[in-house]
């Protein structure tokens, strides 16, 4: 057991609030993190307002980064001492994982959100009883979480010099937008990219826009302050959201576009970036919708065109490969994502998510402890 302070989400409460708790030692195959830095998603605010069936008491937080304290039975890939960032979860035996693709794990439903482990124990407790835990395989809005083998990657050495606190967000919100753009769309060099939205997800797929030699890149965003953002790390053109966005496109791309990547979830802007497609144009969808949300396409221009639409999960990343990647883009100065980030104190959990929410802060990350 290890005592820990843990930020619970409560019935009836859509306030966080930090508690004493006890954290069990991990068992077979697990792995016990000191908790260092800890980054905001939208996700953990979702299950906060009860919009994602997640059981409660829970301990969210899924972009966790810290260093390994102890090791289960059968951990062999690290040891107590090593730095790592923590993903989501995934069973490595069904088909998409035998695939390398763990974002589509058949199992990825009660990996993730059931938060608890297979067996449906759980390993936090306070005084008032016991706490959900793993979610996401890791519960990291704590000072130490438990996490398994799989979604703990170890941050490579040449990075020893950069702050571990702020490399939490490359297991979730990173790795989806420049995942998307380097795995899943696979965005070719002199080809054209638009993004709509300029939050986390859309400014990481834009510093990958970059990396991958996108031109022309074009953010797309409601407020001036991430576009101007977008500018610095990578885009060539931004255009306000509430302009004439097809007749702009067009002006930019009058042969259509290459690469449209939606991090809005609205239908007509999804449309609309389907329409400006060029033959063979992809589109890739992250965005979250309402659960009932429909898309209308024109069928002959979807394959007269040779057009793809695909919805995009983690960035197809398998973290284990891609994390350590995206980790020296950030040492080689290609993928400065720290520009985005915003450090609170962890006692301030509640203030970094209003941050978020208000649009202040792109990706809040909290700070739990010492690296
Ligand atoms: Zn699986
Ligand atoms: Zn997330």
């Amino acid at each position: 057991m290890t005592q820990i302070r843990a930020a619970v989400c409560r019935e009836g409460s859509t306030q966080f609030s930090i508690e004493d708790a006890q954290l069990d030692a991990p068992r077979a195959g697990e792995v016990l993190v000191r908790i260092v830095g800890a980054g905001v998603c939208h996700t953990d605010m979702a299950v906060r307002d009860r919009q994602l069936p997640v059981p409660l008491p829970v301990v969210l937080g899924h972009e966790g980064s810290g260093v390994v304290e102890a090791v289960g039975d059968g951990v062999t890939s690290v040891s107590p001492g090593d730095a790592v960032v923590l993903s989501f979860a995934s069973c490595g035996t069904c088909p998409n994982c035998a695939d390398h693709a763990p974002a589509y794990c058949y199992n990825f439903g009660p990996y993730n959100f059931a938060s608890a482990r297979a067996d449906g124990s759980v390993a936090i407790s306070t005084a008032q009883g016991p706490v959900h835990s793993h979610f996401f395989g890791q519960s990291s809005f704590a000072t130490h979480a438990i996490a398994s083998e799989r979604n703990v990657v170890k941050v490579p050495t040449s990075a020893a010099h950069v702050p571990l606190e702020r490399l939490g967000p490359l297991g979730c919100g990173l790795q989806t937008g420049a995942g998307a753009v380097l795995n899943s769309m696979a965005v070719k060099a002199g080809r054209s990219l638009v993004v709509f939205g300029a939050g986390a997800v859309g400014l990481s797929a834009i510093m990958a826009g970059r990396i991958a030699g996108a031109d022309p890149i074009i953010a797309i965003d409601l407020h001036e302050n991430r576009l101007a953002l977008a500018r610095e790390i990578g885009a060539t053109h931004t255009i306000k959201g509430d302009a004439d966005l097809a007749s702009a496109l067009h002006d930019i791309c009058p042969t259509g576009i290459n690469y449209a990547f939606d991090t809005t979830g609205l239908g007509k802007l999804i449309e609309l970036a389907f329409n400006q497609l060029a033959p063979r144009g992809i589109l890739g969808l992250v965005g979250a919708s309402d659960a009932d949300a429909m898309l209308h396409f024109n069928e002959t221009s979807l394959m007269g065109g040779g057009k793809r639409v695909m919805g995009i999960l983690e960035g197809d990343s398998d973290p284990q490969a891609f994390i350590p990647q995206l980790i020296e883009h950030h040492v080689a100065g290609r993928y400065p994502f720290d520009r985005l980030v915003e450090m609170f104190a962890f006692d301030d959990i509640n203030a970094a998510f209003e941050a978020s929410e208000s649009g202040r802060v792109i990706k809040p990350v909290l700070k739990v402890s010492a690296a």
